[in-house]
């Protein structure tokens, strides 16, 4: 008989292969992979011309068929997948499925044949994706939902038949098909209440059933029908009487086919009418804790999410709670952002869902079209504008006469006056911890004490510190109710008991007031003495801060709404902990616990309090005096809470305000919360935040100040909270502002704080708070601590704002040696670098990373010396003032992201764009465009230190373009600074640096200075919120020195690039070598020039976030559904292959239905 031939082949190589996996070898031998596809094609071929040559009556054929069957599953048992692809590609499904139709449509079909068959088909079913619309193609829809019809008192039959429908139904438009064939009908009647009989027929059902109620149709069908209360009492009944747990399977399948049904809004309805909320919030209750239940708690919970109903916000409006008469705005035409898409799409569409579809859309906004990405230098304005920002650069005129005098002064008395107020930030140097400082702290350390002691390499000094940090954990002192003993280790147990009996001045001296004018309140005098008596008995010098000076600022600073009070930390100043903090463990389950104390507050709302305790849009006060609940305020820079609602005793829901003149961008928050109980975890809920998703999932904990601690000797932001999770709730925009928005969707971030004392005042904020004020005063500070012979400091106003506050330019550089022509010479000549941030108020980390910035290039370090001494620093620290002020989280007072205006800046609407882009120009006009150019930012998704650069060959590789000529000759100099960084600065990471250029970002700062100034290097320095997952600080989050060190580290890396740079000049080289440790040098330049970073950096384009180890999104999107589990079914069909099952002896008894409880 022909078939012998290869059977005894195939054999032969069945048991070589077997053993070959046994040995574990890596690859299946070419060999033997190529006998098997050949003797798959001759099988194939046999198989086909059987069915097409033979009747299946005759007996030999009907052991052929067999023989071939046994032989094509006992190959397919063995080695990997790839032995199924292939019989796919050959036909494999094709042969099978055609085989099924012949052998079913004969009078009396053969199950000894159909039987094989059917499993053989689930195995490759499930691995080829067309197999349900082959299935279709081939009629085997019918004929097997026809022998399902006939096998229904036949479970071991039946089983087989549901397990081709599964594999049918995985693709929606076959599953839709079967539903109009009234498969659902069929499921329900294998679907029986709890019994111990048939069991995994009766699983199978209801996965079959769930793969169908994908198709939206089918879904629809089932609402109509009636089968959403079925199934609900389906499940309540298997429930309850499933004690041991033994079928967690078969209510996993049930809930799954509930969950695919309320994607639609009748789905919804039904389920809500079903009272399907109350069962499965007790059922999932009782599930939570147990372990083996995880499968049903999970779909359960996604059920409940997707079936809270929608609510709109607990505000009056969504738009700001301040406006500003801002020019060219209108109060409805305000900017909306694209709504994100609706996951409750209710179409009639049904489309099989292609992975691919999100990477092809972030392709999609890659900038491919040449005249875009090649330099095009050019100017916005008429060349004579640019006249006025002579005045900014008088450096480039001045011709330093009074330079020769000052020489003759007394040397002496100034070294004694400078010596003391040198200072180099570090990320310990503060005043919690001298000892720990990392990096020379003036001139009277060697100049071998200097930034580059703590770059990476060398700096296994930092890498024990961060080790430390871990052990000792900040907030321990916090816990202790801050008695005992402060950072210094005194005694303070006094101070404390004087706070207790201060205990109700808190409350005044804690918002100090700017103004003693104002009318409406009290005693505005006793209040500002209170402070100063504060000031006098608490004394705290913190390095660069005045309270004093800070007052004065905040006297002159203009809000949209005129604040009257100042946040007492921003007033009192902040020393960073003397270690930074290690991310929050996320214990597992907190985002379903949450979500299930929303629903019970849904659900049972007898305990709900819900009364507004503090609100702007309500008359104040809201709350009375005397109140047994948190008192809240906001009315301060940067503050910006809007609403809170007290839930239940020590649960408050929280809503932030939007931008001014806006009705978005709500993430950044500030608020003062005071009338606590110390030892007590209060619950915070955000309710309307916007981003999709956050590092508060990842490890990052929000920052809190108590103004109790700062009056003990700790006036510091910690980060704190626990229980923290973010996730999408059921709110949406009001209906009156919901224009334009409709697909909008909030999420909460709820975190719990314990607060350290009783009564104590305290502050809560997104991330460390800078204020306006505080920068102002930062600058007056660093101006009168310079060295005036060794510092150039100047400070100009850059333009006023629209809000009426100067927006600050400041020039950094060393004066000329003498006012000799060569000096002067060189002076004039030195290359400019171009430094900005805080275009986005809410990232406020990038003040942070500026201050360290500004401190370090002011400061003694050698290197900062030589870059002065090279170079001449333009900065912009806070280009978008206003937006700081008033608390915004993204916008101008117009209610625009400045950051995306560079194209087209008007001077009477976007003035501090306009001009730093007119400075720009102007430098660029007069032959000295900046060597660097850099925007610092925050990133809400990512974590660590990164750059953005652009590049117009990577962009065209990337979105897969022919690069061009023109492009190949593209400079790669973008790359080195990133490269240099991510050796020196424990924080960077070039992993996560990206120089693509994205149509959406083609009027931000760096794409518009790097095409229309033809700056090469232009970049967007990001820095996280969160912290660090590589490098020294690796599972710490940010404290401020972190962030400070992040800033002097970004000048280290100028000052290297242009070592490396061909055109540095051997004195520079010669000096660097002189003044710095040159070994420590050497390593560096040698080290920065191999280029080890391969990193491709599309690869982190992406979050750099796994999916999370709770489900993020709140819809229960079917999309998510996870793919079928290959090994389960496979091992199922095996378990059934070779055990006789003991349903098959129950046959004869029949299967006695219960029917369906009425509840
Ligand atoms: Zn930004």
């Amino acid at each position: 008989m022909e078939i012998r031939e290869p059977e005894l082949k195939l054999c032969k190589i069945h048991g070589k292969s077997a053993s070959d996996d046994d040995k574990g070898s890596q690859d299946e031998n070419v060999e033997i992979l190529a006998t098997f596809a050949q003797a798959t094609s001759v099988l194939l071929h046999s198989l086909s011309r059987y069915l097409s040559v033979l009747s299946l009556q005759n007996s030999s054929d009907k052991a052929s068929i067999l023989a071939i069957l046994q032989v094509l599953s006992d190959l397919l048992s063995v080695g990997t997948d790839r032995r199924i692809y292939y019989m796919i590609s050959k036909g494999g499904s094709e042969a099978l499925l055609q085989t099924l139709v012949d052998t079913a449509r004969s009078p009396s079909p053969d199950y000894d044949i159909l039987l094989p068959l059917f499993r053989l088909m689930a195995k490759v079913g499930l691995r080829d994706k067309k197999f349900g619309q082959k299935a279709l193609e081939l009629e085997a829809l019918d004929v097997t939902l026809i022998l399902a019809r006939k096998n229904l008192s036949h479970s071991h039959n039946l089983l087989h038949c549901l397990w081709a429908l599964r594999v049918f139904a995985s693709s929606v438009t076959t599953g839709a098909m079967l539903g109009i064939n009234g498969a659902m009908e069929l499921l329900f009647k294998v679907i029986s209440p709890y019994t111990r009989k048939h069991t995994r027929t009766i699983r199978a059902a209801t996965e079959v059933l769930a793969a169908l109620l994908k198709s939206k149709s089918n879904s629809r069908r089932a609402v109509n029908r009636g089968f959403v209360t079925s199934l609900l009492r389906l499940h309540q009944d298997w429930h309850s009487h499933d004690v041991t747990d033994t079928y967690v399977l078969i209510r996993h399948g049930l809930l799954l086919c509930l969950r695919h049904i309320v994607t639609l809004r009748s789905g919804r309805e039904a389920f809500l009418a079903a009272n399907g909320m109350e069962t499965l919030f007790s059922i999932a209750q009782t599930c939570l804790d147990k372990k083996s239940m995880e499968p049903v708690t999970s779909v359960a919970l996604q059920i409940l999410r997707q079936c809270y109903p929608e609510s709109p916000l607990p505000l009056v409006t969504d738009t700001s709670a301040y406006t500003f008469p801002a020019p060219g705005s209108t109060s409805s035409g305000l900017p909306q952002a694209p709504p994100e898409e609706d996951f409750e799409d209710d179409g009639e569409e049904e489309i099989d869902k292609d992975s691919d579809v999100e990477a092809v859309k972030e392709d999609d906004d890659l900038e491919t079209d040449m005249n875009k990405l090649s330099s095009k230098p050019g100017l916005d304005r008429p060349e004579e504008e640019l006249a006025q920002y002579d005045a900014m650069c008088p450096e480039l005129s001045c011709s330093f006469e009074e330079l020769e005098p000052k020489y003759g002064d007394d040397l002496t008395l100034k070294d004694t006056l400078y010596a003391s107020r040198n200072h180099v930030p570090s990320a310990a140097s503060q005043c919690f911890n001298r000892e720990h400082s990392s990096w020379g702290r003036g001139s009277e350390d060697t100049v071998h004490t200097s930034i580059l002691d703590t770059v990476k390499s060398g700096k296994s000094r930092i890498q024990l510190f961060s080790k430390q940090r871990h052990l000792t954990n900040v907030n321990q002192s916090i816990k202790q109710n801050g008695l005992g003993i402060d950072s210094s280790g005194h005694d303070t147990s006094g101070i404390q008991a004087s706070l207790e009996e201060a205990a109700c001045d808190i409350e005044s001296i804690s918002c100090p007031r700017i103004t003693s004018s104002f009318s409406n309140f009290p005693e505005p005098e006793e209040s500002k003495e209170a402070a100063e008596k504060l000031l006098h008995t608490h004394p705290k010098h913190i390095p660069f801060h005045d309270p004093h000076l800070y007052m004065a600022h905040a006297m002159r600073t203009r809000s949209a709404v005129g604040f009257e009070m100042m946040a007492f930390p921003d007033f009192w100043g902040h020393c960073p902990p003397p270690t930074a903090q290690p991310m929050l463990n996320r214990k597992w389950g907190v985002q379903r616990i949450k979500i299930l104390e929303d629903v019970r507050r849904f659900l049972q709302q007898s305990d709900v309090i819900n009364k507004v305790v503090f609100s702007l849009d309500e008359p104040w006060p809201v709350q009375g005096p005397v109140s047994d609940c948190l008192r809240f305020d906001s009315k301060f820079e940067s503050g910006n809470l809007r609403k809170a609602i007290q839930v239940r005793e020590f649960e408050y829901d929280l809503l932030i305000n939007a931008d001014v003149n806006s009705s978005q961008h709500q993430q950044w928050f500030y608020f003062k919360v005071s009338g606590m109980r110390a030892a007590t975890p209060y619950r915070f809920n955000v309710l309307n935040c916007e981003k999709p998703n956050s590092q508060f999932n990842y490890g990052m904990q929000p920052t809190l100040y108590s103004v109790k601690e700062a009056l003990l000797g700790r006036p510091a932001w910690i980060r704190t909270g626990s229980e923290i999770c973010y996730y999408k709730n059921h709110y949406r925009p009001n209906a009156a502002t919901m224009e334009g928005a409709s697909g909008k969707r909030y999420y909460t971030l709820t975190f719990a704080v314990t607060f350290p004392h009783n009564e104590d005042a305290c502050y809560l904020a997104y991330h460390y708070p800078y204020t306006y004020s505080s920068l102002m005063t930062h600058l007056e500070i660093l101006e009168r601590s310079i060295d005036p012979r060794q510092v150039y400091f100047r400070q100009d106003s850059l333009c006023q704002t629209l809000g009426g506050n100067p927006c600050p330019l400041v020039t950094i550089t060393a004066f000329p040696e003498s006012n000799s022509a060569q000096h002067l010479e060189q002076f004039r000549c030195r290359p400019y670098q171009v430094i900005t941030a805080r275009v986005h108020p809410g990232e406020s980390n990038a003040s942070w990373v500026m201050k360290g910035t500004l401190e370090f290039l002011i400061s003694s370090d050698p290197v900062a010396k030589l870059l002065r001494e090279n170079f001449v620093f333009k900065i912009i620290p806070m280009l978008n003032p206003d937006g700081v002020i008033n608390g915004n989280h993204r916008c101008s007072l117009r209610g625009e992201d400045l950051n995306r205006q560079w194209l087209l800046p008007q001077a009477h609407l976007q003035p501090t764009i306009y001009h730093a882009k007119g400075l720009l120009h102007y430098l660029s006009s007069i032959g000295r465009g900046p060597v660097v150019f850099c925007d610092f930012h925050g990133h809400s998704q990512k974590k660590n230190v990164f750059l953005y650069g652009c590049s117009m060959k990577e962009t065209l590789w990337q979105a897969g373009c022919t690069v061009g000529g023109a492009a190949l000759l593209e400079d790669v100099s973008y790359r080195m600074l990133p490269k240099i960084l991510d050796k020196l600065a424990p924080a960077f990471t070039m992993s996560s640096c990206s120089f693509l250029v994205e149509k959406s970002r083609a009027s931000t700062a760096r794409v518009v200075v790097w095409r229309e100034i033809g700056v090469s290097r232009s970049y967007t320095m990001e820095s996280s919120y969160c912290g660090c997952n590589q490098g020294p600080y690796q599972g710490l989050q940010f404290g401020t020195s972190e962030l400070e060190e992040m800033g002097a580290m970004f000048c280290l890396g100028l000052f290297i690039l242009e070592l490396k740079s061909a055109s540095c000049s051997h004195e520079l080289l010669a000096q660097a070598t002189t003044m710095l440790n040159a070994d420590v040098l050497d390593h560096y330049l040698q080290r920065c020039g191999s280029s080890s970073s391969n990193s491709n950096s599309r690869s982190t384009e992406v979050d750099d976030e796994p999916c999370c180890m709770e489900e993020i999104n709140y819809s229960a999107d079917s999309s998510s559904d996870p793919e079928p589990n290959f090994t389960e079914l496979d091992r199922q069909i095996q378990e059934c292959a070779f055990q006789k099952d003991e349903e098959e002896k129950e046959e004869g008894t029949g299967w006695r239905r219960r029917s369906i409880p009425q509840s």
